[in-house]
């Protein structure tokens, strides 16, 4: 079949609108007809080059929609099933799936079609890649049935679309990868899409402080909206030493949500002893961490945390019994609908600070 999709084809350069074709699903597979789409702060980083992807890419990674035929062995989902999508696949046999970490799986390939195989995605005969196994930014999409979960039909799309990545990444951060223990401080450095979802979750765990910190004024105002209960400009801060002083000795808690060096560094110094700070931004390649190793006799810890250390056929459905309950707030993360081929404009908003989240919706 034929679709509309937004490719990436070289660094720098905008997505372009192609028509490609997608393969009939095989065995393991579900053809789904995209509905909704986040735009997410890691498209962006590919198309800069500081996330590499091979090409061309339909990139986009944070989709919703609607079954449209599924292969043989398909029992999760049927058609007509509205369903979300997440990129931690997962081969269900390895040592980290069996011990219930499936998004840490080593054998992504169980997921993929073999690489001398008829590929899910093409144009003129030749591969074009669905970013992380993915590729939302299209029409329709090509998933294996490990990559989506059924939601109740009453979600709407441009909601539920969010936590496929932001969601299961921001909350799944604070209640998987940290457990964070109700009464407890946390600092979230970073309130965009994924920081918000941080804030969120930290609120769900129960935290009894959450200290927003960011250089934009207004996503700091919008950090309250969500249960941010303190926020700091860190201009012209000594930022370390302003959330020191407001958690009264450190925070049991700190989020890096941007990617940059010197965020992880000070979300490791405003710890309280014992406190963690958790790794959820991706910091580039070839960039390196300095941390003044006193510290760690104040048993402080640091952790990473991939995509939220989620157990995404779990977790999608509680996070959106939460949304139904009103304890997450999807209506206020989606700030702005977009058409496909308006993407670039999407890009450009997010990178203005304008946005918590845009969703590309389709017809
Ligand atoms: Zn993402
Ligand atoms: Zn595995």
């Amino acid at each position: 079949m034929k679709i509309k999709a937004a490719v990436f084809r070289q660094i720098n350069q905008d997505l372009s609108l192609e028509d490609i074709d997608l393969a009939d699903p095989g065995p393991e597979e579900v053809l789904v007809k995209t509905m909704a789409c986040g735009v997410c702060h890691s498209d962006l980083h590919v198309v800069h080059g500081g996330v590499a992807s091979p090409t061309p890419a339909v990139l986009g990674h944070e989709p919703a929609g609607i079954v449209v035929a599924v292969g043989a062995a398909v029992r999760n989902v049927a058609v007509g099933d509205h369903v979300i999508a997440c990129t931690s696949l997962f081969c269900g046999a390895c040592a980290q799936c069996v011990q219930g970490r499936t998004h840490l799986c080593v054998d992504r390939g169980a997921s993929q079609r073999p690489a001398d195989g008829t590929p899910r995605l093409s144009q003129g005969g030749s591969m074009v890649h669905a970013f992380v196994d993915l590729g939302g930014f299209a029409e329709a999409m090509l998933l294996h049935h490990r990559a989506v979960v059924k939601i109740d039909k009453d979600i709407p799309f441009d909601r539920a679309a969010l936590v496929g990545c932001a969601v299961t990444t921001g909350v799944g951060a604070a209640l998987n990868t940290a457990q964070v223990v109700p009464g407890s401080s946390v600092v979230v450095f970073g309130a965009g899409g994924v920081g918000i979802s941080v804030i969120q979750g930290a609120r769900i765990a129960g935290a009894r402080q959450i200290i927003a910190v960011d250089l934009m004024n207004q996503k700091l105002e919008n950090a309250r909206r969500f249960g941010a209960t303190d926020v700091i400009n860190p201009e012209g801060l000594d930022v370390v030493k302003t959330i020191k002083k407001m958690t009264k000795g450190g925070a049991d808690y700190a989020f890096e949500a941007v990617g940059v060096p010197k965020l992880l560094e000070q979300a490791f110094y405003c710890l309280a002893p014992r406190g963690t700070a958790i790794l959820v931004g991706a910091i580039p390649a070839g960039q390196t961490v300095n941390l003044n190793p006193g510290h760690f006799f104040q048993e402080k810890r640091i952790m990473g945390c991939m995509m939220g250390s989620n157990r995404f056929t779990l977790d999608a459905p509680r996070y959106l019994d939460f949304y139904r309950q009103g304890r997450l707030d999807l209506d206020g993360m989606v700030t702005r609908h977009e058409k496909l081929e308006n993407i670039s404009e999407a890009f450009r908003a997010m990178t203005a600070g304008e946005v918590t989240r845009t969703v590309l919706t389709f017809d």
